[in-house]
Formats: C-alpha cells, sequence, structure tokens
C-alpha cells in the first residue's frame, strides 16, 4: 500500500520538477526486467513448476532479485502457488477468483481473514541452502537489492539527487509496477481471453495479457500443463520467459527443460473443441439456422472422424515403432493440417450462430 500511494502521489511530483535522465530510465527498466524475470522464470517456472532445473548462479540470482519485488520469500510465494494450481477456483485456492476480482488480484493478501495455511508442500525446496538462506534473511535481502542498490547506484551518478532519484524510480515504483504485473496473473489472466485447452478451471489464454507479464498471459495452457517450461507454447507467442530459459540452457546454465509433446497438446485442443461442438449442437434455446447447422455438422464429423485415425495411428505407431516411422510421421503433419481447417470450420460457425 505504502509504495503503491508512493508511487501515485511523491513520483509524480518529483518527476514534474526534477525530471529523470537516461540514466535514471535505464535502471528503472534494468531493475524491472530483473526482479520481474526472476519471479516468472525462478519463482514461478523454476521453483514452483520444476519446469527446468538450473545451476546456483540462476537461481541465486532469481533469489536475491526475487525477495527485492516484495513479494514474499520463495518457500511461502510456491507454497501459496502450488495450493493455486491444486484447488484452483475453490476456498482453498489462496487466490480464488470466484470471490471476485480484486480479492484474486490484491484482496488475498490486504485481508487474511483466515489463518496462514501451513508451508507443507515444499519439501523439495527446503533441501536447496540457497532457498533456506533466502527465507532466513528475506527482509534484508529485498530492502539492500530492492531500495538500497539503486539509491547507491543512483548516488555514483550524480550525488545525493541521483540517490533519491534511484530510490523512487527504480525503487518504490518499479516495485509497484511488478508487484502488479504479478497480480495480474491472478486476476486478468483468470478473468480475460479464451480457453482453447480446456474449460475446467477459470484460467484463460490472452496475447494481450502476455505482453504484461512476461509471457505469463497464456494462462489456460499453463494450468493444463503446468510443468513445461513454456507458457506460450505457440513459437510465435509472445514469452520472454520462455525464450530466456532457452538461452540459459544455451549458456549451459541451466538443463532438462520439460516440454509437453505437440501431439498431446493437439489431442487437447481437440478435444475441447469437439466438446464446444457438441454444447453449441444440443443447444435448443436459440435454434440454429440450416447453414450453419450444416457446418457445425461437417466440422464436427471432421473432427470426430480425425480423432478416430489418430487413436487408430498411435496403436500402429506403438506397435511398429521403427518400420513405420515416416508414414506416422507424414500422417500425423496431414492430420495437424485438417485439424486447424476443422478450427477455422467450427470458428466460422460459431461466428455465424
Ligand atoms: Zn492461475
Ligand atoms: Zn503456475
Amino acid at each position: 500500500m505504502g509504495t503503491a500511494f508512493v508511487t501515485c502521489t511523491v513520483v509524480p511530483l518529483y518527476l514534474w520538477h526534477f525530471k529523470a535522465d537516461a540514466f535514471q530510465v535505464a535502471m528503472f527498466f534494468f531493475f524491472f526486467i530483473a526482479t520481474g524475470l526472476s519471479i516468472t522464470l525462478g519463482y514461478h517456472r523454476l521453483f514452483a513448476h520444476k519446469a527446468f532445473e538450473a545451476r546456483w548462479p540462476v537461481r541465486l540470482l532469481t533469489l536475491l532479485f526475487g525477495a527485492a519485488t516484495f513479494e514474499n520469500c520463495a518457500l511461502a510465494w510456491v507454497s501459496d502457488h502450488r495450493r493455486h494450481h491444486k484447488n484452483v477456483d475453490s476456498d482453498d485456492d489462496p487466490y480464488d477468483i470466484t470471490k471476485g476480482f480484486w480479492h484474486a488480484h490484491i484482496g488475498w493478501i490486504l485481508f487474511k481473514l483466515d489463518p496462514e495455511p501451513p508451508w507443507d508442500n515444499v519439501a523439495d525446496l527446503r533441501k536447496d541452502p540457497l532457498v533456506m538462506l533466502q527465507d532466513r534473511f528475506y527482509v534484508p535481502i529485498a530492502i539492500v537489492v530492492g531500495f538500497v542498490t539503486p539509491a547507491f547506484l543512483g548516488y555514483l551518478h550524480a550525488g545525493w539527487m541521483g540517490a533519491l532519484s534511484g530510490f523512487l524510480i527504480a525503487g518504490v515504483a518499479r516495485v509497484f509496477a511488478v508487484q502488479h504485473m504479478t497480480f495480474f496473473i491472478n486476476s486478468l489472466c483468470h478473468t480475460v481471453g479464451s480457453r482453447p485447452y480446456s474449460d475446467r478451471c477459470s484460467a484463460r489464454d490472452s496475447g494481450l495479457m502476455a505482453i504484461f507479464t512476461f509471457g505469463e498471459g497464456y494462462h489456460n495452457y499453463h494450468h493444463e500443463f503446468q510443468h513445461d517450461y513454456r507458457n506460450g507454447v505457440k513459437w510465435w507467442q509472445w514469452d520472454p520467459t520462455k525464450w530466456s530459459i532457452w538461452t540459459l540452457e544455451k549458456l549451459r546454465l541451466a538443463n532438462s527443460l520439460r516440454r509437453v509433446s505437440e501431439e498431446k497438446i493437439l489431442l487437447m485442443q481437440l478435444a475441447e473443441a469437439r466438446r464446444r461442438l457438441d454444447e453449441r449442437l444440443a443447444c435448443r434455446v436459440t435454434p440454429l439456422q440450416g447453414r450453419t447447422r450444416l457446418l457445425l455438422q461437417n466440422s464436427g464429423a471432421k473432427l470426430h472422424h480425425l480423432g478416430e485415425r489418430w487413436t487408430a495411428l498411435k496403436a500402429e505407431y506403438a506397435e511398429k515403432k521403427d518400420l513405420q516411422i515416416e508414414h506416422a510421421r507424414a500422417a500425423l503433419a496431414e492430420i495437424r493440417r485438417e485439424v486447424r481447417h476443422a478450427f477455422d470450420l467450427l470458428e466460422l460457425a460459431s461466428a455465424m450462430a
């Protein structure tokens, strides 16, 4: 609340009177990216989901800069987050969206009505001495890395006024920006966007949200395949966190990157598209017009046929692995093309309905 208040009052007044030079702007972005990525790449994908393994320099830096976001120590953050995935959209979900947008965004932190749940789901992290060290010295690390360092760098650049600028811009305003970026994942990413993989929970995919959240906006995919190191699973989807992890692998600082197979992802999309189609065809409240119904039925028949062909092909592939590999690969590529076409047809039919 303090950082939000100062960012909305003191910071604009200060900028109006004294302006910010290029050094201060660069420092803001450096701290924003370093601390933001420490949450998405470190706290979230590495520590909470074990989506890859990282060597100690990566763990150390993400723990130092992660603390500087003032979002709690990694143990507490991960414990809450694992509880969110396990009990999503229920009372045991710490940031349960069914209690309202503001509860999921920040209310759950401001009004802790229930007793603090035990950290009983982070036994694996307790074995990491760096995580335990961060837990022990969390507050001093957060203050030194988050506030003292930008103030000190500002002092080196331009004396005491530089120190004040560093503290206000790369310190306070940056904490505010990173915190709300993270909170958006719990609020907006469970409200805005589509659900191409499953409608089992409220998590949604949104390219727009991905831009503001270092790629975490593909949240529907993430809730279905939480161990994948990618959230934006398609190569073109904006996900700087996945690109950073990939780069760390090339630098030999990360390994064992976990990926869900393309077939599994496509099957999931296929099942979800068919479920949506059946729902639409069964809807009697608004009778569909002749041509639309025909389009939907065609699409449904095609998807059904593709699903069956896929199952048969997989069985065949499993039996004669070596002999049929080229044949199976070509057939899978063809099915993928047909599925995409069926999706387009489905979309067109839905728009007409
Ligand atoms: Zn979520
Ligand atoms: Zn997650």
